[in-house]
């Protein structure tokens, strides 16, 4: 077999990038390998209005299966209802989509075993040749990054009756705070349909699905969303980057293979959400002049090595939270932020606070101990050690 870009993983980086790709370059045959039997698996990938550009908001529209024009905060000390807007695209409609766009590009049940820069070998013994290859994969790790956890479940029910909820509530704090900072997260998706994800910003990976299930049905009994049956069911364990060694980390991809998505580390380090960069890579390879292996690899590269240094602030945001605060106290952190203007709060959605919404968001009452808060203003002391908590 033989294609001029293979994607190994059909997730949503590559998916997005394949999808333009098909758009802007019919005259490139690509294909897209898949582990799983189907693509997409079962995720709701939401983002805020201001974190695509408008015309890749274009682009993107067919994937966006719901949109709302506001959404509330709540932590013990107030609530608020931001009139930020916020977009879903659910994995049905991701697979929809793309299966019309890609039809035959798409090979599912297709594990690929080992990449190279011009050639990938399926597990089933199968080789592919290519001019570019771009890993997707998912996951981030390793020994070069410095990892918290955002984990949580999500069900979506169907309620009994009209449940009343018009905007997204994506953070309920007012839930007892265990295993971290812990919030519930409602998308309302019909009159009669919730997404409620219980989710914790935890030190540790494990999450035990089980005890979080029931306290979601807990949840939705107390607000009075008594669920007729419970519709579907999601999962994640996601990374948020605390710090970490840049140089060594893309040091380690295969060379010449671009690694894009969570597998090459291009996520919000305080939010998790890894759909903004996504868009972000797919429009930078498919405005690149060639796509070859090498240059793909390099531009991907330096977009994650510009990337990373936008994002020290953030960084130092999540060991604010992590390391400085005690996990039962990493509350007080979000509620004194939720409180900030909303266009502060926009942009760091976004990944991009200015400087003066950077001495906004340190200045004032620190919420957390003065001298936990000074010791991790630096982020490569903290590389290889445990997370202090
Ligand atoms: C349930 C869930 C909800 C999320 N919600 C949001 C959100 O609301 N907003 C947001 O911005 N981010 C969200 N995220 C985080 C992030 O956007 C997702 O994890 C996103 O799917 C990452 O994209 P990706 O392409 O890197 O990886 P994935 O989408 O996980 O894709 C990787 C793909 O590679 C396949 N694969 C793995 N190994 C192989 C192999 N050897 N051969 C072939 N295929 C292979 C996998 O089966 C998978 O399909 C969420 C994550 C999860 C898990």
């Amino acid at each position: 077999m033989q294609a001029d870009v293979v994607f190994v993983g059909a997730g949503l980086a590559n998916g997005l990038i394949a999808y333009r790709l098909r758009q802007l370059r019919p005259d490139l045959t690509i294909l897209l390998f898949e582990a799983e039997p189907a693509i997409g698996g079962e995720h709701t990938w939401s983002f805020h209005d201001g974190d695509v550009p408008d015309n890749a908001m274009r682009w993107l529209a067919p994937f966006v299966a719901h949109r709302w024009t506001a959404q509330e905060v709540r932590f013990p000390g107030f609530k608020r209802l931001l009139s930020t807007g916020y977009r879903s695209i659910t994995a049905e409609r991701f697979r929809a989509v793309l299966t019309e766009a890609l039809g035959d590009a798409i090979v599912t049940s297709a594990p690929v075993a080992h990449i190279a820069s011009d050639a990938v070998w399926l597990r089933d013994g199968r080789i592919v040749q290519a001019e570019a290859v771009i890993d997707a994969r998912g996951g981030t790790g390793g020994p070069h990054l410095r990892l918290a956890f955002q984990k949580f479940v999500g069900l979506e029910i169907r309620t009994a009756a009209p449940h009343g909820r018009s905007a997204p509530l994506i953070m309920d704090a007012t839930v007892d705070q265990t295993d971290g900072y812990r919030f519930v997260y409602v998308l309302p998706l019909a009159p009669d349909r919730l997404l409620v994800e219980d989710t914790y910003y935890s030190d540790e990976a494990a999450l035990d699905a089980e005890a979080v299930r029931a306290r979601i049905r807990r949840y939705a009994k107390d607000k009075g969303w008594e669920p007729s049956a419970v519709v579907r069911e999601e999962s994640g364990v996601l990374p948020l980057i605390l710090a970490g060694d840049i140089d060594s980390f893309l040091g380690a991809w295969p060379a010449g293979v671009a690694r894009v998505g969570l597998a090459g580390g291009l996520c919000h380090p305080v939010t998790g959400y890894a759909l903004p960069d996504a868009v972000r890579v797919a429009e930078l390879i498919v405005n690149l002049p060639h796509l070859e292996g090498r240059a793909v690899a390099r531009a991907v590269a330096d977009f994650a090595r510009a990337r990373w240094h936008d994002q020290r602030f953030l960084r130092l945001l999540a060991r604010m939270l992590f390391v400085a605060a005690a996990p039962e106290q990493r509350w007080r952190v979000l509620q004194r932020f939720y409180a900030l203007p909303e266009p502060l709060i926009e942009r760091f959605y976004a990944g991009h606070p200015s400087v003066g919404d950077k001495i906004r968001i340190l200045s004032g009452r620190s919420p957390v101990p003065i001298a936990r808060a000074l010791s991790v203003l630096r982020e490569q002391p903290l590389l290889g050690a445990r997370l202090d908590t």
